[in-house]
């Protein structure tokens, strides 16, 4: 169809309605992006009427007979039913629209969206988006319709009733939002029911652990037995997930410590996911009064995102990492000694076979990380402190004790004698 003229439209019309009942709607979605400042129903009923004047004078100048006439009043309805039954007085059953079956209407929109904003207001969303699932016969019917006419201007029932339904639930003060919804509600065409995906929130922070024997997550034996009295999920959980009416609170950090050391210094950066919220609106003060604590500690710095967390998974865990241990060696040592560990590893390189204590959990895999610089400092004659700057991912106890050769070089190599790290801190997570 070239579509430049009204004639144009309403012949096409014409040839659309001979094959297929169409209501008003589905009739005016075939010219959707025809602009016109109209919704569908009024596009399609303008049309149907222009017809209408058309026909009229079609029949009057012997261009159709009755027949065409009756066939076209059952597949368009109103106005030309009308036209029909005043002219031969004879009652048009009409025909049930080919897409819809007479499905939707204003009506429907009315109430499905009174529906949709009682379901977004009860779980305090304001920016929504609106998706429909369409059953696949309605989508290939409709491609049927619009492929025989050769239309380049239809739109898809589905863009329909989101729209329309959109614009109700903004009547109602809410604000549709395509990037970033606060939910989605989703229509069922078939059953017309509502459901609401609600998109989760995510805190950009940071955390402290001050105590050892915290696990990220809840740790349990095969009978259900917590194996560490506290974690950081139990201590996000209880802080957050009531004040925001949530399902779960998720963290996703950028790396972890043991179970058995301590995050000091700049803390661990982390994003928290707050999952299926009812309530959505926090002041960020408010939350971070929440946060404070002994043991644990956390500091949201505002929104984050997907990606952020994509980053602090991947590329950011192998940001730079400031150790703190306490080594007790197997005998005495000096300081000689010391100062020649702090000699070899500079700028050293280490090779780690999985340690023995995760290869039950984890795949053998051969590491390459590096230790950048030791410093040391003796507190007893068989005990001593080290800080060690190296590479995100190694394993600093394995470089220590040696992990029974499978680390090397380590610190227990160098003095000849076999060093345990007693306790470990982190002191420092590069970020950036
Ligand atoms: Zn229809």
């Amino acid at each position: 169809m070239s579509g430049e003229s009204l004639y144009d439209i309403i012949l096409t019309a014409q040839k659309i309605l001979e094959q297929y009942p169409l209501c008003d709607h589905c009739l005016g979605r075939q010219f959707a992006k025809k602009g016109m400042e109209m919704t569908n129903k009024e596009r399609g009923h303008a049309i149907k009427v222009f017809l209408n004047m058309k026909l009229y004078d079609d029949y009057h100048n012997g261009k159709i007979n009755r027949e065409y006439l009756r066939s076209l009043a059952t597949n368009s309805g109103k106005p030309v039913s009308s036209l029909y039954e005043k002219l031969f007085g004879e009652k048009i059953a009409e025909a049930p629209c080919y897409i819809c079956g007479g499905k939707i209407n204003e009506k429907l929109y009315d109430e499905l969206a009174m529906k949709a904003t009682a379901l977004l207001k009860k779980v305090n969303v304001y920016k929504f988006l609106v998706g429909v699932s369409v059953p696949q016969d309605i989508v290939l019917r409709e491609i049927e319709v619009s492929s025989f006419s050769g239309l380049e201007y239809s739109e898809s029932i589905k863009n329909e009733i989101k729209r329309e339904v959109g614009k109700r639930i903004m009547h109602y003060g809410l604000e549709p939002d395509f990037d970033k919804p606060e939910a989605v509600v989703i229509i069922d065409y078939e059953t017309l029911g509502l459901r609401l995906e609600i998109n989760p929130l995510l805190f950009e922070g940071k955390y402290w652990k001050r105590g050892r024997n915290i696990s990220h997550t809840i740790w349990t034996t095969r009978d259900s037995v917590k194996l560490y009295p506290y974690s950081l999920q139990e201590f996000f959980n209880d802080r957050l997930k009531e004040i925001f009416d949530a399902e779960e609170v998720v963290i996703h950090a950028s790396g972890r410590e043991d179970v058995d050391a301590r995050m000091l210094g700049t803390g661990r950066p982390l994003v928290i996911e707050i999952k299926n919220p009812r309530f959505r609106y926090v002041d960020l003060d408010l939350l971070n009064e929440l946060l404070k604590g002994t043991l644990i500690e956390a500091v949201i710095h505002g929104e984050s995102s997907r990606s952020r967390i994509a980053y602090l998974k991947g590329e950011a865990s192998k940001k730079k990492k400031l150790y703190k241990v306490l080594i007790m060696t197997e005998n005495p040592i000096n300081r000689q000694e010391l100062d020649e560990i702090e000699k070899y590893f500079t700028n050293r390189e280490i090779k780690q076979l999985t340690p023995l204590r995760i290869l039950r959990r984890k795949k053998e895999h051969l590491r390459r990380r590096k230790v950048y610089f030791v410093k040391t400092r003796q507190l007893v004659d068989n005990m001593f402190e080290a800080l060690i700057y190296c590479d995100g991912g190694l394993y600093v106890k394995e470089l220590v004790h040696g992990d029974q050769g499978r680390t090397t070089p380590s610190i227990s190599d160098v003095l000849g004698v076999q060093a345990y790290p007693l306790e470990l801190d982190v002191l420092v997570v590069e970020q950036e």
